[in-house]
């Protein structure tokens, strides 16, 4: 039985193809590698971005964790603001843990209409160089589109060079639950000033994200333009951070072993004839601030609206439109990313991005991945000021990049 649409994970990516795909009549299969009830390694954090994504999906959060603001750490002085409202985002974000959130939207999509797979580890399957469905075992399911879905980049991915660039930055990230009487608190936290057992500053930053079921995500994410990047020890920078964040939280031991994934901020190739990537596997992760859950929704929700609009050209269709939509800010990301890995620019960096109300606006913005390439205002402005001012910098600041 052939569909108009083969989707192979099973992650917000995935299941935001499915659902959209189903609601505009097409015939989809989803196909995850694991089994119902999987959970994910992430920090939780749905951004105002990824609120705004769910109401265009028509999900239902009311069962998630609000989120009113973000306090930002550095050093000695803090920040706690509101996420702003604009046109385009609402004002609150979400912590949603993630096998409960993956399987509510599975959920969606099963009662959409989308043919569900658990346990079917999908590979694409190829005519030449068109893909023509997916392979399951030694069952073939044909489809017009193939949405790879994979997350971090995998066999799959490999096999249609949807692979990261070797030159570009990625991220490496480890959280943990934990209970605290703080779970309820409305505002996530964020320590950028962390620093390694050598105590060299580390390019990314701590997390409290408050899930509001007795437990609190706690996780630390490193950038790979960092000193050291490769002798980093996750689950001792945890611990380390665990150690600072104890007596303010009244946190309680780990309720399961730390588990670490990673980040992909590039993509080679993220389509061709017969597929598209969306989410992790076309390499949408902020650098900036290692969240991508909202990316992974716009862009399987664009992927279905490409193939809707015109099958013949989908999938050059949603590259540029993808591209028009994230390449620049996530460029000028990964740029900056090779800043904040000179630990001598990171310090003054840090002082800048929370030392004035203005700056500190901005860096919300950024870590709420409120910005893109249509942003309007001053945080728009900013960006692609330093896309230009970064674009100059770039060969320098990656030719003196620290160095293990
Ligand atoms: C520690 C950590 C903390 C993070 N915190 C946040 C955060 O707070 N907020 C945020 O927005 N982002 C966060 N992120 C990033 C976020 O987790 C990802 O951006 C997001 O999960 C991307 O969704 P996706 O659907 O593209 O991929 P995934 O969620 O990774 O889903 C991919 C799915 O594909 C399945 N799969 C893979 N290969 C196959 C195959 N061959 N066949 C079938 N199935 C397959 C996998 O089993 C998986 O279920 C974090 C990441 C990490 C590692």
């Amino acid at each position: 039985m052939g569909f108009d649409i083969a989707v192979i994970g099973g992650g917000p990516g995935g299941s935001a193809t499915a659902i959209a795909a189903a609601r505009a009549g097409l015939k989809v299969a989803l196909f995850e590698k694991g089994p119902y009830g999987r959970d994910k390694v992430c920090g939780d954090g749905l951004t105002p971005r990824a609120i705004a994504a769910l109401n265009e999906l028509k999900i239902d959060y009311s069962v998630a964790h609000r989120i009113d603001g973000l306090r930002m750490i550095a050093g000695k002085k803090q920040r706690e603001l509101q996420w702003p409202s604009t046109a385009r985002f609402p004002n609150h974000g979400a912590v949603w843990p993630r096998q409960r959130f993956d399987n509510h939207l599975l959920d969606e999509a099963i009662a959409t209409g989308a043919d569900v797979r658990f346990d079917a580890e999908a590979l694409p399957e190829l005519e030449g160089d068109r893909v023509v469905g997916v392979r399951v075992g030694a069952e073939v399911i044909r489809a017009s589109l193939v949405v790879l879905a994979t997350g971090a980049q995998g066999a799959a991915a490999k096999m249609l060079g949807a692979v990261r660039d070797p030159d570009e930055t990625f991220g490496l990230a480890i959280r943990a639950y934990a209970p605290t009487p703080r779970h309820a608190e409305r505002h996530l936290e964020a320590c950028l000033s962390l620093r390694d057992e050598h105590g060299t500053p580390v390019p990314g930053y701590g997390w409290m994200f408050p899930a509001g079921d007795g437990t609190v995500n706690i996780g630390v994410g490193a950038l790979s333009t960092m000193k050291g990047f490769k002798k980093l020890n996750l689950n001792t920078l945890l611990d380390q951070y665990a150690s600072i964040v104890r007596e303010p939280w009244s946190l309680g031991a780990y309720v399961d072993k730390p588990r670490a994934w990673r980040l992909p901020m590039s993509c080679i190739r993220r389509h061709g004839p017969g597929w598209v990537a969306v989410g992790d596997a076309a390499g949408f992760v902020n650098p900036m601030n290692g969240e991508g859950i909202d990316y992974a929704l716009e862009s399987g929700m664009l992927a279905v609206s490409c193939f809707v609009n015109n099958q013949e050209t989908a999938s050059a269709d949603y590259d540029k439109q993808v591209g028009e939509r994230f390449d620049a800010f996530l460029r000028t990301g990964r740029r900056f990313s090779f800043i904040i890995g000179h630990p001598w620019l990171l310090k003054p960096g840090l002082r800048v991005a929370v030392g004035t109300q203005s700056a500190a606006d901005i860096t919300l913005a950024v870590m709420g991945n409120l910005i893109d390439s249509n942003t309007p205002g001053a945080a728009g402005k900013v960006m692609r000021f330093a896309d230009n001012a970064l674009r100059i910098a770039d060969p320098l600041l990656r030719r003196t990049r620290a160095r293990a």
